[in-house]
């Protein structure tokens, strides 16, 4: 196989043949191929596209780059193809566990301005998101629940590639994602998939054509391998709850796991895809797996197994609940006029929580497990002269919270007439 050959066919827009696809995955994992032309082999799939069959063979040959797991015991896993202030992955997954499904979950780092389940997890002094693949099993099988990060064991190309698609504009790419997404979650072997697919200004997928386009391809991409699936298209334009940033969003999950918000559009997101998970994971009428879930996240079993999660990855909750008190700068922002929210900009939250120090703006930069944004106000909510929007923080000290601020108050509109109310799940695909 000559790589440049490969790639000059790709520029002119050829499909390429399975064996061509696998033999360049193959080179690239070895180190065979170099990350230049890996990037460009990126930037062609980006500009000319990937049909089903290329997609699935280059989600293949990702997946067979390292080891693939396999389970004797109902599995299910969910996942986001990332937001802001999208915790959900921190409620849905132990409460899938709590109802009887064992959830293998192979979970990422934040990506430019969406957060990442890893770094959340990791504000919980001691909480180890880097296991072994051996370790990963024994929790999932004694506790029914955890999230780990990837490591060389498993999906060692997409580990690869994804670092470089980060800098090399080449994120942005249905079939590429399609790729990563579902070679790792192939790999890690759960039996079901549940796929919640962002679309709006907070996520990948900007319109809602490209987020149902995306929905169909990991929908049918799971089917072919035989896992049982669906997908949720649901809303990004605004942020997920109220917390942004990483030991924020922590409590705030722990707060919807103690009962907190019942009936808030998030905390029902997250009953919704636990519930499709335990449905089509046991073969049970999805109302009964709803009422299941509502059920265990009331009577705190959902809790408990997030709570013996941590504790098996070494996480310490009563060290993070100190954590929390710790002193920080904080900066808030008041509404310039009265009127109703009528948006807040996931993007624009997003980027100021990112320079907060809450994700990375270069792969080495460290997260400040504190930095972020509470918002004190929802879409539909009245606001008068001076009412509270949304604080900042960070335990950088208060350099560069003002202009922050200044920033973070552009994401919020604010109208003389209440918004239509508008639901968080825009399309579910079987
Ligand atoms: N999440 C992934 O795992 N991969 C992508 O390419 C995008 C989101």
């Amino acid at each position: 196989m000559i790589a440049k050959l490969i790639l000059d066919k790709k520029r002119e827009g050829h499909s390429l043949g399975s064996a061509e696809i696998r033999e360049f995955v193959q080179g690239f994992t070895r180190g065979d191929i170099p990350d230049y032309q890996m990037a460009a082999f990126a930037m062609a799939v980006c500009c000319r596209g990937m049909t089903a069959r290329e997609t699935a063979d280059l989600t293949e040959a990702m997946e067979k780059s390292g080891r693939s797991l396999d389970w004797d015991v109902p599995t299910a896993d969910k996942h986001s193809t990332g937001g802001v202030g999208d915790k959900l992955s921190l409620v849905v997954q132990p409460l899938a566990a709590a109802c009887g499904v064992f959830v293998p979950s192979l979970t990422g780092r934040g990506l430019g301005i969406t957060g990442g389940t890893a770094d959340k997890l990791e504000a919980i002094p001691g909480y180890c998101a880097s296991l072994s693949l051996d370790a990963f099993q024994k929790v999932v099988r004694d506790v029914g629940v955890s999230m780990t990060v990837q490591t060389d064991e498993i999906t060692p190309a997409d580990r690869k590639l994804y670092a470089l698609r980060d800098v090399t504009g080449t994120v942005a790419s249905i079939p590429l994602i399609t790729a990563s997404i579902l070679s790792k979650k192939l790999a890690e072997g759960a039996g079901t998939l549940v796929f919640d697919v962002k679309c709006g200004s907070g996520a990948f997928m900007k319109t809602r054509e490209e987020a149902v386009q995306l929905a169909r391809m990991l929908v049918d991409g799971a089917k072919a391998a035989g896992r049982k699936t669906a997908a949720l298209v649901t809303d990004m334009s605004a942020p997920l709850g109220r917390a942004v940033g990483n030991a924020n969003e922590v409590a705030e999950a722990l707060s919807w796991l103690r009962g907190g918000d019942s009936e808030g559009q998030a905390v029902s997101l997250c009953v919704e895809l636990a519930a499709l998970m335990v449905s089509l994971a046991g073969g049970i009428p999805l109302d009964d797996a709803r009422r299941t879930c509502r059920e265990r996240l009331a009577d705190g079993s959902a809790l408990a197994r997030f709570e013996e999660m941590c504790a098996a990855h070494g996480g310490d909750l009563d060290a993070f609940a100190r954590l929390l008190e710790k002193p920080t700068s904080k900066f808030r922002i008041q509404a310039m006029k009265s009127g109703y929210v009528s948006s807040i900009d996931a993007e624009k939250v997003g980027r100021v929580a990112l320079a907060l120090g809450a994700g990375r703006l270069e792969k080495t930069d460290r997260i400040d497990p504190l930095a972020g944004i509470t918002l004190d106000v929802a879409i539909g909510d009245r606001v008068a002269v001076g009412s509270p929007l949304a604080t900042l923080e960070s335990s950088r000290g208060p350099d560069g919270l003002e202009s922050a601020a200044a920033d973070l108050l552009k994401a919020f509109s604010i109208s003389s007439a209440a918004p239509e109310p508008s639901s968080i799940v825009l399309e579910r695909m079987d």
